[in-house]
């Protein structure tokens, strides 16, 4: 690690510059944690720096995440062939049982995972049930300070459950699992509104590492007095928004039943959307919708493998990028793509554009999803002026890559093999803010095997205890997927008075 207050000089690398879709070799002067200038390479630079040997390397902008959620970061490899809809059915104990000391946990796992591979800043979305607590975020947030990573923490709101949310859906199951899902139940609007204005209130920590956000989970699972209320507070803290937006095919037929236009106009009519506003997913959108997202300038975090995990659909992004929403890239949680691997999240961004047109001009190029998974992401965090490129003032948030690596041999084009041919395997160095916290493939402020032992032993304890949930709700599962099934399908039919 660095010095306090030395000035650092990154010299002989080759550096990637998204914003500007550029590779070229330049050194970069660090000082304060900043990026203070970038020259040609070899150009005189201040004496009593500490230099930085970046020969073969390539250097970019550390990857931003632009939607995850900590509290999942035990589940992977739990779901089975679940739609969204079977997820959230789940979700009680695919993420129950835990509590504030599991928020730091978690935090730290999903962070130590991310640095490795070389992302440093995310949008965390963490779920706390049946009310978010500001103790559970302080410790999410406290999980990524420590870790030495940058996020926006925001607490999961809803006053309806799943099964009331899907209108229809709790009046097709038997009388017994009514009972069963009925006893699950959500804090009222009140609550969580309260919690959430105390949490943003004392937020403890410096908010250019780890600030708080607000995100009313999902527009049918909020009451619209909820959702304005959030609003009411998010802009009086200068809190960014951010929900899961048309992510299935049955939320918006949900949607339009209940509201009678898309869950898009319905927010819009609301107020609700703005450019601190990042959509989720936002597959089922159409061309007047994303008229809305663009002028209202809002973002979409784009999360194709989760999409895929899902079969959600697939998003239109090259569309988006043509109504000019701005997108940014996110991995979801581990419960539904697994990994938090944001070189894997922009390979597939890549190719699943290509199934949108037969145009190859259409197409998203290496070059486009490298915007978004930095540059982009960063909008969505509401941090652009901070991070997610490689210009004088932004922090010195940076990965390291080994041109000598396989993924890399021979280097024809960097951004292109970057984009199409690196999984994180070449990563030897990851900084944020000028301190290093990458080192050689492994984490220097985190005690991984110890915290490996913790997660192994965590995982086992909620398992068990969420394993009468897990039972109950296995039972009801099969009701849940033929009606939901039936709805994709459009066998079954909503209106607006179908019964919640
Ligand atoms: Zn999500």
């Amino acid at each position: 690690m660095n010095a306090p207050g030395r000035p650092q000089v990154i010299r002989g690398g080759l550096v990637a510059f998204p914003g500007e879709g550029d590779v070229r070799p330049a050194d970069l002067l660090i000082e304060d944690g900043r990026i203070a200038a970038i020259v040609g390479p070899g150009q005189p630079l201040p004496e009593d720096v500490e230099t930085i040997d970046a020969t073969d390397r390539l250097v970019m902008p550390g990857l931003v995440n632009a939607h995850t959620h900590s509290h999942l970061a035990l589940a992977k490899g739990i779901s089975r062939s679940w739609t969204l809809e079977l997820h959230l059915h789940n979700g009680s104990w695919t993420g129950g049982g835990q509590n504030v000391d599991d928020r730091y946990l978690l935090a730290q796992a999903s962070a130590a995972e991310m640095l490795l591979k070389g992302c440093t800043s995310c949008y965390d979305l963490v779920l706390e049930l049946p009310c978010p607590s500001p103790e559970g975020m302080f410790a999410t947030a406290a999980g990524y300070l420590d870790a030495g990573m940058r996020a926006v923490i925001a607490p999961m709101l809803a006053d309806r459950t799943f099964w009331q949310a899907i209108p229809g859906l709790r009046a097709a199951l038997p009388e017994a699992a009514q009972a069963s899902v009925d006893a699950i139940t959500m804090a009222g609007a009140d609550v969580n509104l309260a919690a959430c204005d105390r949490m943003l209130a004392q937020w403890p920590h410096p908010r250019d590492r780890v600030r708080p956000g607000l995100a009313p989970t999902i527009p049918l699972h909020c009451s619209d007095d909820f959702w304005t209320g959030a609003r009411a507070l998010a802009d009086r803290h200068g809190a960014p928004m951010h929900a899961h937006l048309a992510e299935s095919k049955i939320q918006e037929i949900s949607g339009r039943a209940r509201y009678g236009h898309s869950l898009t106009a319905h927010l819009d009519q609301l107020g609700i959307l703005g450019p601190d506003f990042t959509a989720a997913h936002g597959i089922w959108l159409d061309a007047d919708d994303l008229d809305i997202l663009a002028r209202r300038g809002a973002c979409v975090a784009h999360n194709p493998s989760s999409n895929f995990r899902l079969g959600s659909g697939i998003a239109n992004v090259p569309a988006m990028v043509a109504a000019g929403v701005r997108v940014g890239i996110g991995s979801d949680a581990c419960s539904c793509s697994d990994h938090q691997n944001l070189f894997e999240v922009m390979r597939l961004a890549c190719y699943l554009s290509r199934t949108a047109s037969f145009d190859p001009d259409d197409w998203l190029t290496p070059r486009d999803v490298f915007e978004m998974a930095t540059c982009g992401s960063a909008r969505a965090l509401g941090m652009q002026d901070m991070i997610g490129d490689i210009r004088p003032g932004l922090a010195a948030d940076l990965v390291f890559l080994d041109l000598g690596s396989v993924n890399f041999t021979p280097l024809n084009d960097a951004l292109y093999q970057l984009v199409f041919a690196e999984e994180g395997r070449s990563i030897t160095k990851v900084m944020v803010g000028g301190r290093t916290v990458v080192e050689d493939g492994r984490l220097t402020t985190i005690d991984y095997p110890a915290l490996r032992t913790r997660l192994n032993e965590r995982a086992r304890e909620l398992m068990a205890a969420n394993a009468p949930r897990r039972a109950a709700l296995a039972a009801i599962e099969p009701y849940v997927q033929h009606f939901c099934v039936g709805l994709a399908q459009g066998r079954i039919e909503l209106t607006q008075d179908s019964p919640t």
